[in-house]
């Protein structure tokens, strides 16, 4: 063994204090910065960057920021939240530890923003005190209560046979253009009353579409309790996957406040392209429809934080309401078969019914709601608790009778009475209907007091009836209101008023 001159051991420790010297601290912070590697159309893959969790915050030069979506042995891909053009291969990027958020609070209701929180409408800044966080686990089964209010969409046709509670999920789900919006925005004007903050979360549609939308609100005087937030089919893709999980975090906030929240995704079916498409250029190998295998997970995270909680936890809500674009009725593509097994019910919107105008154009038999008849109001479930089979019924009925010359005098009544209970259910856009009143009308077509009306007065008699219960019998109406019940005395009060009401009807 040889021994090494003390003069060269020296050198040698003198050589290594130059090189830690050298050592800047940046460099030092392994795994919180990394190297942007790759540039694509709204993703980067980054280097390097090792302690990232999913959905941080990623800090590009210039001001840029990005959420890392996908977590690899060697890798991260993110989503670029705008200006991904300036942002070069080569880059320094840094995680900066914190989840992507949003400001919530009570500044917000009347707002339109952007799922970053910017201000799209011309009314300044917002100052939210108060940050959450986009991605969350939805709070368990044992903090949760059972779904027992209902939510008044003031459509006859879905609280009678569609009812849906606060706290409930309940896909809308129809073709292009057979009033799936309209439905919603029906819902928001209907809370005007009803102490419901509403979301409307708007994904890849036109500006021009939203805008249209916001002024139907504001004329209906529903911007007071509205929130909208907009990702347009101009903005990113990346934009346009965060809106539902934004909208849904402003939602949380009045939940966890004790308040009910109802939010709005129109529609999921751009939310799942977008995040198509972001996955394919992050080169994930695709599946179902070329979409990433984690889209259904995806979706169930998001409607999963929908609920309602217990007392303990101030026992607010937040109910969904997706909207599911369809091609040519089909019900069983991969999209709209998982969010149809993910939500507690659906709405099924068909074009035939639409375009023969029946609007709203629900297929009854299609269409249902696992856990809203829990929420409904007594008095509705008396006089609608038939209605849905009936209505079933009728429609293979009238489907054989086509074809029939001669039917039999129950079949004839049965296929008179459907018609007009198909009548009296349509409804005409932004005219919410209260409770008592689908009430009142419901009953007087249920008990077959409109068999001796014709089928085209029914619109007319449903006009000019509401007007003389609300002008001339308000008793009744207060007391359906009040008690939610219907007592056989008060069930005698409403055929009565029908008889008063018809002898001056023609
Ligand atoms: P898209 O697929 O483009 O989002 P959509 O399914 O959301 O369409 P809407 O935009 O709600 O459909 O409605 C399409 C058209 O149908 C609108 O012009 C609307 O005025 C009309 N419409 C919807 N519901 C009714 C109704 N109950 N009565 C009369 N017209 C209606
Ligand atoms: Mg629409």
């Amino acid at each position: 063994m040889s021994i090494m001159p003390k003069s060269k051991t020296s050198n040698i420790k003198n050589k290594i204090i130059e090189k830690l010297k050298n050592i800047s601290s940046e460099s030092l912070e392994v795994g919180f910065s990394g190297t942007v590697r790759e540039v694509g159309d709204e993703v980067v893959r980054i280097t390097g960057l090792r302690d990232v969790t999913y959905s941080e915050m990623i800090e590009f030069p210039n001001e840029i920021f990005g959420v890392a979506v996908n977590l690899e042995e060697n890798e991260v891909g993110a989503i670029v939240l705008g200006g991904y053009l300036k942002i070069k291969q080569g880059d320094k990027v840094k995680g900066t530890g914190r989840l992507l958020s949003i400001g919530v609070g009570e500044k917000l209701i009347g707002r339109v923003i952007d799922p970053l929180g910017k201000p799209l409408d011309d009314k300044g800044s917002i100052d939210t005190q108060k940050f959450y966080p986009i991605e969350k686990i939805a709070p368990g089964v044992i903090d949760r209560h059972p779904v027992n209010t209902p939510i008044q969409t003031g459509i006859k046709a879905i609280d009678s046979m569609i009812p849906i509670g606060r706290g409930q999920r309940e896909l809308i789900i129809g073709d292009r253009g057979i009033g799936k919006t309209s439905l919603a925005i029906d819902t928001i004007i209907n809370q005007k009353n009803e102490n419901v903050i509403c979301i409307y979360v708007a994904i890849g549609q036109k500006t021009s579409r939203i805008a249209q939308i916001i002024d139907t609100l504001k004329q209906h005087k529903a911007m007071d309790h509205t929130i909208i937030v907009a990702a347009n089919a101009s903005d990113p893709a990346s934009l346009q996957f965060i809106a539902p999980y934004a909208g849904c975090a402003i939602g949380e906030y009045f939940m966890d406040k004790g308040q009910d929240a109802l939010v709005i995704y129109d529609d999921l079916s751009k939310h799942a392209w977008a995040y198509r498409q972001i996955a394919l250029v992050l080169r994930r190998p695709s599946g179902r429809e070329a979409y990433p295998g984690d889209i259904f997970y995806l979706h169930s995270r998001l409607l999963e934080r929908a609920c309602r909680m217990d007392e303990k936890h101030k026992g607010g809500s937040l109910t969904a309401l997706p909207i599911i674009e369809t091609q040519a009725g089909d019900l069983s593509a991969y999209i709209p078969t998982n969010v149809i097994s993910i939500t507690d019910g659906q709405i099924y919107l068909e074009p035939d019914l639409f375009y023969s105008g029946i609007r709203p154009a629900i297929n009854v038999g299609l269409s249902v709601s696992r856990v809203g008849g829990a929420a409904q109001i007594k008095a509705m479930k008396q006089v609608a608790g038939q209605l849905r089979l009936d209505l079933a019924q009728y429609r293979s009925l009238a489907a054989f009778a086509q074809f029939a010359s001669d039917l039999d005098q129950s079949t004839k009544n049965q296929i008179e009475r459907g018609r007009r209970m198909v009548e009296l259910l349509k409804q005409t856009l932004f005219k919410p209907m209260s409770v008592e009143e689908q009430v009142v009308l419901i009953n007087a077509g249920t008990s077959g007091m409109l068999d001796d009306v014709a089928v085209e007065k029914i619109g007319n008699f449903e006009k000019k009836y509401l007007e003389f219960m609300n002008d001339s019998q308000q008793k009744i109406m207060h007391e359906i209101k009040k008690e939610g019940k219907l007592s056989p005395d008060l069930l005698e009060k409403m055929k009565k008023s029908v008889e008063i009401f018809k002898k001056s009807f023609k």
